[in-house]
């Protein structure tokens, strides 16, 4: 069963995590770089935790802790849906990534992630680079998704831009009895390094595009680089488009939202995007919108980055991350036919692959 997310503030945070099935919340300090950094590890069953560092400006300590609680249970989900040897975790790290982000910040982040002994390995996620991914490698030999002229798998994002464009055409398919995108309207809530992919895959096939973003000088590029329309930030959920795609940051499907929604479809690469899973899943689903399960579509970087993992080639990668479009495909079909909320469609057979393979395991 799906479990309602409440804030540490009213429930303590040993309550939640036995709710939600985490294993480890490690909370890390340090003084002289100004790290403050929280790892959450959900599950080990699969495999060791894998899941991204993000870095950002919370407002509170709670805010920081509900990510990483969150955003680690989701990445059990993704590692399992995508039939990956992973577990789930994630690491946030508290500050400002334009202006805090120093080298003894991340390498001091790099030695805790050490001290876990492989049980968590890090990534790049919202806030961080592939360079920053180096420095943090200077300490912890725990970490994916490095540059490949230092060997590792580069950049995740063109990949988790590739199935998320692959999850939108199968959710066109379902809604439109066609999976072509061409003169489709789509608002890209997010320009940044998988916005911008998702934005070069729509304009190839020729959509119209509306993009938003909190950096002007962001949105500039994109407007010189692709045909798009640039809007407000909050002018986004008003536009009358068929396809919303969330790719900033999550809870942006609520009950304002999605009063003001006039798409069709959602699918977008951000982690966590509807507020509470279960009342806004079924209000996708009440309201006629095909909503596409966030950890499903946005699996094609972490399999990217488990290549690196696993040693597996590039064409692996592709092939894969392209199979998205049945998987997602799958799951709008059951969730439609059962009248069922997507999201909690794509849980369960993520749910059930870890069940499954927990059995094995103890057996001889
Ligand atoms: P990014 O930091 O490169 O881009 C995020 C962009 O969103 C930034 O340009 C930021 O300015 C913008 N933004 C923030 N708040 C906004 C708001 N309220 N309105 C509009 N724009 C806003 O991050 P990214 O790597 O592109 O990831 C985007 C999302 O996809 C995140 O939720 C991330 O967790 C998720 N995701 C990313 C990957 C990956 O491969 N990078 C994989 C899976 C999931």
């Amino acid at each position: 069963m799906v479990q309602t997310l409440t804030s540490p503030t009213t429930e303590s945070v040993m309550e939640i995590m036995q709710k939600m099935g985490h294993e480890n919340l490690v909370f890390c300090q340090d003084k002289d770089s100004g790290l403050r950094a929280i790892i959450g590890i959900h599950s080990t069953v699969l495999g060791p935790a894998l899941g991204g560092t993000r870095m950002w400006n919370y407002a509170t300590s709670t805010e920081a802790v509900t990510d990483a609680l969150r955003l680690s249970r989701g990445m059990s989900y993704k590692n399992s849906i995508a039939g990956l040897n992973l577990g789930g975790g994630k690491a946030v790290i508290i500050g400002n990534a334009r202006t805090e982000k120093t080298e003894p910040l991340l390498r001091r982040f790099g030695k805790f992630v050490e001290s876990l002994s492989g049980k968590y390995i890090t990534a790049e996620d919202v806030g961080m680079s592939t360079i920053d991914m180096d420095y943090i490698a200077m300490e912890t030999k725990h970490v994916t998704g490095l540059a490949e002229n230092r060997g590792g798998s580069g950049d995740p994002s063109p990949f988790t831009a590739l199935g998320t464009y692959m999850g939108m055409k199968a959710a066109a398919k379902k809604m439109y009895g066609t999976d072509s995108l061409e003169g489709k309207k789509v608002s890209v809530q997010g320009a940044g390094h998988v916005g911008e992919y998702i934005i070069e895959h729509l304009s190839k096939e020729g959509a119209k595009i509306y993009v938003t973003d909190v950096y002007e000088d962001r949105l500039k590029e994109i407007a010189d680089k692709y045909k798009v329309e640039i809007v407000g930030l909050e002018d986004i959920y008003d536009l009358d488009v068929d396809i919303y795609s969330p790719c900033a940051l999550g809870a942006t499907i609520n009950d304002e939202t999605l009063s003001r929604l006039k798409c069709q479809i959602i699918a977008g690469c951000a982690n966590n995007q509807l507020k509470d899973e279960t009342i806004h899943g079924n209000a996708c689903l009440e309201r006629g919108i095909i909503y596409v399960p966030d950890f499903l579509i946005n699996s094609g970087g972490v399999i990217n980055v488990y290549s690196e993992f696993a040693s597996l080639p590039r064409e692996w990668v592709v092939q894969k991350t392209e199979r998205l479009y049945d998987m997602c495909l799958e799951v709008i079909n059951t969730s439609v036919s059962e009248n069922k909320n997507a999201q909690d469609v794509a849980i369960q057979i993520a749910q059930d692959r870890i069940d499954s393979i927990a059995n094995i395991k103890t057996r001889r």
